[in-house]
């Protein structure tokens, strides 16, 4: 099949979200089904607290996995069951709600009033919408970091670059997750299942995301590829950094209401009628 051509760039966009976080979007539900199984990407990162510090109080999520990965500052988690803990720089928090999580998640930057970090939404198919709740918490030190020759550096949170397989795995989307840096004018190749959905976002720099070096991309520019085998990217006079992320489409239909995402409309009006009636929470999340 060869190299993925690319489809689509665009540039993230600002947002409100939570108690009044300035943010900015990749994609979301306006773009439906153009990333599945993938829903929504935020980016919060933000050198002003005023932008990110009334976070993300008390919210149910239903139907979908919420992948939160930190890079600079904390983000502060607590669930309805008493779960808590603290996501910080460079660690991953890959929950998946299922049936049902009621959770908040405080953004706290670092000592400089830095924030950093990302926070993805992975669609579930309907057989494991109500699946019981699970979080994976995987620290900065549990992800490994494969150094090619040049100088590139490539995160593995999902996924398996080489023989070296990525902390997260057993999703039923095959997510790959990667947090990919390369010098400058390094050339980064990568295989990639046919049929899946390829998307890059880029956090850093700039670089060419197609074999002909037609398209440049850079910080804040998310770049959908076509289908294909692999992908090559080149970066230019300077470095680039990108999360890179591929996953089987589900190709169900799309029920979405706020944090809680679906098939059907009835299976929207039940969450929140449970949510009203205090029923929400069907599994005690371990
Ligand atoms: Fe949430």
């Amino acid at each position: 099949m060869g190299y993925r051509s690319i489809k689509k760039i665009s540039t993230s966009m600002p947002a409100l979200e939570g108690a009044g976080v300035h943010l900015k979007r990749a994609f979301g539900n306006r773009e439906l089904p153009l990333f599945d199984p993938f829903l929504m990407l935020d980016d919060f990162r933000s050198d002003n607290p005023e932008h990110y510090r009334k976070g993300f109080p008390w919210h149910p999520h239903r139907g979908i996995e919420t992948i939160t990965y930190v890079l600079k500052g904390d983000v502060e988690h607590r669930d309805s069951l008493g779960n808590k803990g603290v996501i910080t720089s460079g660690d991953v928090q890959w929950m998946t709600a299922g049936s049902g999580i009621i959770h908040q998640e405080m953004t706290r930057g670092d000592q400089a009033g830095h924030m950093e970090g990302f926070q993805l939404w992975l669609n579930l198919p309907a057989s494991r919408k109500m699946m019981d709740p699970r979080y994976r918490d995987v620290k900065a030190a549990g992800i490994p970091t494969v150094t090619l020759p040049e100088g590139t550096e490539i995160k593995v949170i999902s996924g398996r670059v080489g023989e070296v397989q990525g902390p997260v795995q057993d999703v039923v989307s095959e997510p790959e997750y990667l947090d990919v840096s390369l010098p400058a004018a390094a050339i980064f190749e990568h295989p990639t299942k046919p049929g899946h959905t390829v998307f890059a976002y880029v956090i850093e720099g700039s670089g060419y995301f197609d074999a002909a070096k037609q398209k440049p991309a850079a910080n804040e520019d998310l770049v959908l590829f076509e289908d294909g085998d692999k992908i090559v990217v080149t970066a230019g006079d300077e470095p680039v950094r990108f999360l890179l992320l591929s996953g089987r489409p589900i190709g169900e239909p799309v029920a979405w209401r706020g944090p809680v995402v679906m098939n059907t409309q009835e299976e929207l009006r039940e969450a929140f009628r449970d949510y009203d009636q205090g029923t929400f929470i069907r599994h005690e999340a371990a």
